[in-house]
């Protein structure tokens, strides 16, 4: 994507173009990742519900991986889980650098 210059942006860089979101990957920005414990997820779809980025895929009503081009790994998702007994289906781990 070519970025503009300043003489391209809008006044105020107010954004003037519904969903665009769409083109700027801000899994790049993450220091913390998700990781999925399939094994302790019971399927309540919390994660999805909570998720301000909508970065966990649902797949025929069931919760799926997620979608890292676009987690910004805040960890919401991983503190509203809450697993299989108090078990948490998901972890946040460090990024890889
Ligand atoms: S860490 Fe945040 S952005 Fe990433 S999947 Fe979880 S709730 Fe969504
Ligand atoms: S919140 Fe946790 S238990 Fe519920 S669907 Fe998501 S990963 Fe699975």
């Amino acid at each position: 994507m070519k970025l503009k210059g300043w003489k391209e942006v809008t006044p105020g860089a107010v954004i003037l173009e519904a969903g665009n979101a769409i083109e700027f990957k801000t899994g790049s920005w993450r220091a913390f990742k998700p990781v999925w414990k399939k094994e302790h997820c019971i399927q309540c779809l919390l994660c999805w519900l909570y998720c301000p980025d909508m970065a966990i895929k649902v797949k025929d009503g069931r919760r799926a991986e997620f979608d890292y081009d676009f987690c910004k790994g805040c960890g919401i998702c991983a503190l509203e889980c809450p697993g299989k007994k108090g078990i948490k289906a998901i972890i946040m781990v460090e990024e890889e650098k």
